[in-house]
C-alpha cells in the first residue's frame, strides 16, 4: 500500500490540523457527506501544497476513493448539489456553503491522447499521485489534517523543485500542456535554477504546444503571467526559444519586465492582459491576431490593443495631453497607456513624472461635455448627419481649449459654423 512506502516520510510531515480551510463549514459540510463505509476523502493538490507552504488556499480540490455515480449519490444526501462536470474521467462538482469543490474519484490514465484520457478507477492513493503532473502536486490532506505524501512532493515543496512524476519526456508526451504548467509552477513555487531533465524535456518538445487547444494555453499563460516569478518564467520560455510558438510571434522582453518592475515600485495589482500588451504588442494588427488566437474577449482584446501606443504616448505627455487622454480613454485604459508608455520609455519605476501622469485621475475628473445633439436640433439650424459631425467637431475644439468654453459659448459657435457652411439641399 502506499501509506506504508511512505510512511517513514509521513512521519516528518507536518500537520495541517490548524488549517482555517479544512475548517470552513462549506469544506466540512463537503467531508461530511462523502462520510460511508469504506469511502476515504482527502484534499489534494493546491490546497495542500499551498497550505504547507503557508500561503492562501481559495480552492480545494477533493480525491476520495468512492466511484462518481456513488460520490453523486453522498453529496445529494447530504443536501449539496452535485454537477457531473467530467464525470466520464472521474470530477464530479459539489457546490454548497457557498463554496464548490471538485472530487474527482482516484484513478490511474490508462491512455492518455492531451487532456482526454482513458481511465481506470481505483483505491490505490500512490496510483493516483503517479497519474499526477509535479510532486509537489502530489500531496493529500485528510479532514483531520494529516498530510499523506506518496511520492515525496513535500521535499520539493520546500525545496522549491518542480519535478515531474516519472519520465519527464514520457509525462509530456501524454499531456503537452504540462510544459506550459512546468514554467507557471516554477513561477509559483520554484527556488533556483529549473529541474534539468524537466527543462530538457520542455524543450525538445516544444513543438507539441502547437497541438493544445486555444483555451488550456490561455488558460497556463494567464496564470504565468501573474506569477511572483513571471519575468523569470518568461525570460525562460524565450531564451529556450519556447516563447515565440507560444504567442505566435516575437516577444520583446525589455517592455515586459519593465512593465512588471514598475507595477511592483508602484503598488500596482499585476494584470495578465496589460503583461501581454507589453510583451507582444507593439503594431496594432497584433491585438486581434492575439484576441483571435487565445479566444479573447473584446474587453481583453482593447488593453492588448494599447500595447501599440500612440504618437501622443511616445514621451511624457504634459498635463494637457494626459487629461485629453484621460477624458478620450477613461480611467482604466487610461492608466494602462500610461503603464505601457512609462514601460517603454527608459524613465526609472519610480520616476515622480510619470507617477504624476498615471495618478491623475485620482485628483482631476474629467468634466462632461456640456452640448448633446438635443441642443443642436432646438437652434433650428442642424438636420440629420449634421448633428453628429458638428457636436464632434465642437467637442475637438472644447477638448483642445482645456474643456474651459462655456455652454453658451459654444452655442454660438455652432450656430456660426452652421451659418458659415453651405447647406446643401434638403
Ligand atoms: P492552482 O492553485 O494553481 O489551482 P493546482 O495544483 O490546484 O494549482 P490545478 O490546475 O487546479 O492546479 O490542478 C489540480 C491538480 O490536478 C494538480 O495539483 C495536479 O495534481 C492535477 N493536474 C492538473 N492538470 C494536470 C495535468 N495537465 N497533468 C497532470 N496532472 C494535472
Ligand atoms: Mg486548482
Amino acid at each position: 500500500m502506499a501509506e506504508t512506502s511512505s510512511s517513514a516520510r509521513t512521519r516528518a510531515l507536518p500537520s495541517l490540523e490548524d488549517a482555517e480551510w479544512l475548517r470552513r463549514p462549506a469544506t466540512v459540510r463537503v467531508f461530511e457527506a462523502l462520510e460511508a463505509p469504506g469511502v476515504e476523502t482527502r484534499a489534494v493538490g493546491g490546497a495542500v501544497r499551498d497550505a504547507l507552504l503557508g500561503r492562501a488556499v481559495r480552492e480545494v480540490d477533493l480525491a476520495t476513493t468512492a466511484k462518481p455515480d456513488k460520490v453523486m449519490t453522498l453529496a445529494r444526501k447530504g443536501g449539496l448539489k452535485a454537477i457531473p462536470t467530467g464525470i466520464e474521467h472521474g470530477t464530479v462538482t459539489i457546490v454548497g456553503g457557498g463554496a464548490s469543490f471538485e472530487v474527482t474519484t482516484l484513478r490511474r490514465d490508462v491512455e492518455t491522447f492531451g487532456r482526454h484520457a482513458t481511465v481506470a478507477f481505483t483505491e490505490d492513493w500512490e496510483e493516483d499521485a503517479r497519474r499526477r503532473d509535479f510532486t509537489l502536486n502530489a500531496l493529500y490532506a485528510g479532514r483531520d489534517g494529516t498530510v499523506f505524501d506518496p511520492l515525496g512532493g513535500y521535499e520539493d515543496v520546500v525545496a522549491g523543485r518542480v519535478r515531474f512524476i516519472g519520465d519527464a519526456e514520457a509525462r509530456i508526451k501524454e499531456d503537452y500542456l504540462r510544459i506550459l504548467r512546468f514554467f507557471r509552477f516554477n513561477a509559483y513555487y520554484g527556488k533556483g535554477s529549473y529541474d534539468t531533465e524537466g527543462l530538457a524535456a520542455s524543450v525538445r518538445l516544444r513543438d507539441g504546444l502547437g497541438r493544445l487547444s486555444a483555451e488550456r494555453i490561455k488558460a497556463e499563460l494567464w496564470r504565468l503571467l501573474l506569477a511572483p516569478g513571471a519575468t523569470t518564467a518568461i525570460e525562460a520560455l524565450f531564451d529556450y526559444g519556447l516563447l515565440p510558438g507560444v504567442l505566435g510571434g516575437a516577444p520583446r522582453l525589455d517592455r515586459f519586465n519593465r512593465l512588471v518592475e514598475i507595477e511592483r515600485a508602484q503598488g500596482l495589482a499585476p494584470d495578465a492582459a496589460r503583461r501581454i500588451a507589453a510583451l507582444a504588442v507593439f503594431v496594432q494588427e497584433a491585438a486581434p491576431r492575439l484576441a483571435a488566437r487565445f479566444r479573447l474577449s473584446n474587453a481583453e482584446q482593447a488593453v492588448l490593443a494599447l500595447g501599440a501606443i500612440g504618437p501622443d504616448m511616445l514621451s511624457l505627455p504634459d498635463e494637457n495631453a494626459a487629461k485629453r487622454l484621460l477624458y478620450r480613454r477613461g480611467t482604466d485604459d487610461f492608466r494602462d497607456s500610461v503603464l505601457l508608455a512609462w514601460a517603454g520609455s527608459d524613465a526609472a519605476a519610480d520616476d515622480a513624472d510619470w507617477r504624476a501622469v498615471l495618478t491623475l485621475p485620482e485628483h482631476w475628473q474629467a468634466p462632461v461635455f456640456p452640448l448633446r445633439g438635443a441642443d443642436l436640433v432646438e437652434t433650428g439650424e442642424f438636420h440629420g448627419p449634421e448633428i453628429g459631425d458638428t457636436l464632434r467637431h465642437l467637442e475637438a475644439e472644447w477638448i483642445d481649449g482645456g474643456f474651459a468654453t462655456p455652454r453658451d459659448e459654444l452655442l454660438a459657435r455652432a450656430v456660426a459654423l452652421s451659418r458659415k457652411s453651405p447647406k446643401p439641399n434638403r
